[in-house]
């Protein structure tokens, strides 16, 4: 009873399918349980709870918030999970409205910057790509891309376009990580550093973050994600054993074609690691 996995999105954020869908995925993948994490809304966990229950598959309410991350100096952009929350809890609802707020104005101008470098029609374009159009995010502007044949896949438009320094990137500022890590534990939930590995800081700069993620109330970082490496698996393993942090698991899965691993199917967590789902509410 260990094949947690506990980090997926659906089409009410960037995945490619329905919550009932990605449901069926995981009771493919022998799931344990499976939690749902659509970036900065819930409103796929209510389909996927009732998927869930009439599979017998244990589900977790989870969701995925955009933070930016020392705005005045590094202004990086983390992904915080929060694990078993309540999304009714009204810190959490009203907490991610406000940081949905903001991807409208941003993804036009996303789409300026592209027609600057000769790509017309891409905000029409990207929002026929998003089932929610409150969620609209740079992967709908990459499966345009892809769609229009400036790229062959998602990654590669990742590579070419909207990331720092390339046609499509508009800076952002979501919100402050003592603000989700608050949300998270005011919905009753568990605050966890999502991969980690894929944060490019030096060695320093991560303690940092950990320090001040630990010291707002952080309980729990990916140690075995889709987008870590075997050694990020073990980097994260050893940071969570001498920090005393509780280590998760999750595919970080997009959809079939998009990501790696299926829901379920990633290596398990080291043995000795306690798993962030020992702290869960009763299922
Ligand atoms: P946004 O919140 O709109 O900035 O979009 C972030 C999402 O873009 C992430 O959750 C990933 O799903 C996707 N993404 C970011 N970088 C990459 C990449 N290099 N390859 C594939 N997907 C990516
Ligand atoms: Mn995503
Ligand atoms: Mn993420
Ligand atoms: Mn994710």
């Amino acid at each position: 009873m260990n094949n947690f996995d506990l980090h997926n999105h659906s089409n009410c954020s960037d995945g490619q399918l329905a919550p009932r869908e990605l449901v069926a995925l995981a009771v493919q993948g022998r799931c344990d349980a499976l939690a749902l994490t659509d970036h900065d809304n819930t409103d796929g966990l209510a389909e996927a709870a009732v998927a869930a229950a009439s599979a017998g598959l244990r589900f977790v309410n989870g969701v995925e918030i955009s933070v930016t991350w020392r705005p005045e100096s590094l202004h990086t952009t983390l992904h915080v999970v929060g694990l078993d929350i309540d999304p009714a809890a009204p810190a959490m609802a009203e907490g991610l409205a406000s940081v949905r707020s903001g991807r409208h104005a941003r993804a036009a101008l996303m789409a300026e910057d592209l027609a600057r470098a000769g790509i017309t029609g891409a905000l029409e374009g990207a929002y026929g790509h998003a089932e929610h159009r409150d969620m609209i995010s740079r992967t709908h502007f990459a499966r345009f891309l892809v769609e229009i044949g400036k790229a062959r896949d998602v990654g590669s438009a990742f590579h070419h376009y909207l990331v720092q320094g390339k046609p499509g990137y508009v800076r952002h500022d979501w919100t402050r990580l003592a603000e989700a890590i608050r949300w998270i534990r005011e919905s009753g939930g568990i605050p966890v550093l999502a991969h980690p590995g894929r944060y490019r800081l030096r060695p320093m700069q991560m303690d940092e973050l950990l320090d001040e993620f630990q010291a707002l109330g952080g309980e729990a970082v990916e140690v075995v994600t889709g987008s870590h490496s075997a050694e990020d698996m073990r980097r994260f393993a050893d940071i969570a054993r001498q920090r005393g942090l509780l280590a998760s698991r999750g595919a970080d899965f997009h959809g079939p074609g998009e990501s790696e691993w299926a829901p379920g199917t990633l290596p398990l967590l080291p043995a000795d690691l306690t798993p962030v789902w020992a702290r869960f509410r009763a299922a």
